[in-house]
């Protein structure tokens, strides 16, 4: 790995090239300001080159999700199956390659990243990666950089991603209840992730709790989640089951409609629909009597693809244009092909021409195979 190097990558080594030329130029009459000035209009120069991600139905793409590794720390009953087979090592990107396609998606426009998984955190070196990505933060380029995690390895990482310029996370936890948390994920401790996020918000990382609602699972307890999200200063998202990847389970009996929750949360608090979208799928209304923002994602009882942004990139370089399609175009092959990025735009690009109206996710019936056989964990929540 050579991150020393992520600015020689892609589009960063063509500012080092102006920058150097500018410097033979003129440099030895410049202060320090005017060298900054140099550096950030070489950085727009070079970021401003690309055209803008539209796709066939007029949306543009602006958001990037990125599965990092598809390996995870826990095995969620309705995410994996107990014996999971992962990707073999050698096939995933390297650091320095999801550092270039992450720039090439930011030079297109992509304003809001998130890296995700299987578990993020797991990834070895994964806080290098943070750090080379905020770049873009810092030059204005990305106006999000930001993490989906289970938290588990949170605790002493958290104020490293704050200074990396992390705001804000979103940390996936089922139950409140350790026992019901240990079997959901088979196996997790609750504390640990309980400490994950109390680091993040003492580092200043502002935290969103998503909670899969679960039937027989956790589908008692989620007022009980909502109200402990707002006493710690927390928005909290409830997410239907959607049928990705074998099993062992039959999702039928996993699948809880959040028509049939919103009712029965209704049926204690007032829920005040929000106006505001955020790049997500989350429909928002404000809980008025917890003060709290509560979001749900619903891609089974109601498709929220007309206003999707997202595309999904997995480990190995697959960039998957609808969660829930199976269209997908390897980048992987365009990166290697070549050291600079006209392969990989142009199959970007490509890709993006091609994004699906929407997903076909249907009500799983029973007995029925997975909509689609990856799981989550390859192209990240
Ligand atoms: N390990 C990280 C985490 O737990 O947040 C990131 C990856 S995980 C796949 C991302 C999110 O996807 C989690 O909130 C998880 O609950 C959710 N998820 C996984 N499988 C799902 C499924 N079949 N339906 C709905 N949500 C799912």
């Amino acid at each position: 790995m050579n991150l020393d190097r992520q600015v020689g990558t892609g589009f960063s080594y063509r500012i080092e090239a102006l920058f150097a030329s500018f410097c033979r130029a003129r440099a030895p009459s410049k202060g320090l300001a005017a060298w900054t000035l140099t550096v950030l209009f070489a950085y727009n120069k070079a970021m401003s080159r690309a055209a803008p991600l539209v796709d066939s139905f007029g949306r543009t793409i602006d958001y990037l999700r990125v599965s990092v590794t598809d390996r995870c720390n826990l095995r969620c009953t309705y995410c994996m199956s107990e014996h999971m087979r992962f990707v073999p090592k050698a096939e995933l990107l390297s650091l320095d390659e999801l550092d270039r396609v992450c720039t090439a998606f930011v030079r297109r426009g992509v304003t809001h990243l998130r890296l995700t998984g299987g578990e993020p955190l797991v990834r070895r070196d994964f806080m290098t990666l943070m750090r080379a990505l905020s770049r873009h933060l810092a030059s204005g380029a990305l106006q999000e950089l930001t993490l989906t995690t289970n938290g588990l390895r949170l605790a002493p990482l958290a104020s490293g991603l704050a200074e990396a310029g992390i705001r804000r996370i979103n940390v996936s936890l089922d139950s409140l209840d350790p026992a019901a948390f240990a079997r959901i994920t088979r196996g997790g401790e609750l504390t640990r992730v309980l400490d994950g996020i109390a680091a993040a918000q003492e580092a200043g990382i502002r935290v969103k709790i998503n909670t899969v609602a679960l039937k027989n699972g956790n589908e008692q307890e989620l007022p009980e989640m909502v109200r402990w999200a707002h006493a710690h200063d927390m928005d909290i998202t409830l997410i239907e089951t959607m049928p990705l990847g074998f099993i062992e389970e039959d999702r039928s009996d996993q699948f809880v409609s959040l028509a049939e929750v919103r009712r029965t949360l209704e049926s204690r608090w007032t829920l005040t629909p929000l106006p505001d979208r955020t790049a997500g799928p989350a429909r928002y209304v404000r809980v008025e009597e917890t003060g709290g923002k509560l979001g749900f994602i619903t891609p089974l009882t109601h498709n929220f693809c007309d206003s999707c942004r997202r595309v999904r990139l997995s480990c190995t370089g697959t960039l998957h244009m609808c969660l829930g399609q199976e269209i997908s175009v390897d980048l992987r092959g365009a990166l290697r092909a070549s050291p600079d990025d006209q392969l990989l735009d142009a199959a970007i690009g490509q890709a993006v021409a091609a994004k699906p109206r929407a997903h076909d996710f249907l009500m799983p019936v029973r007995g029925a195979a997975p909509a689609l056989s990856r799981h989550m964990s390859v192209t990240g929540g």
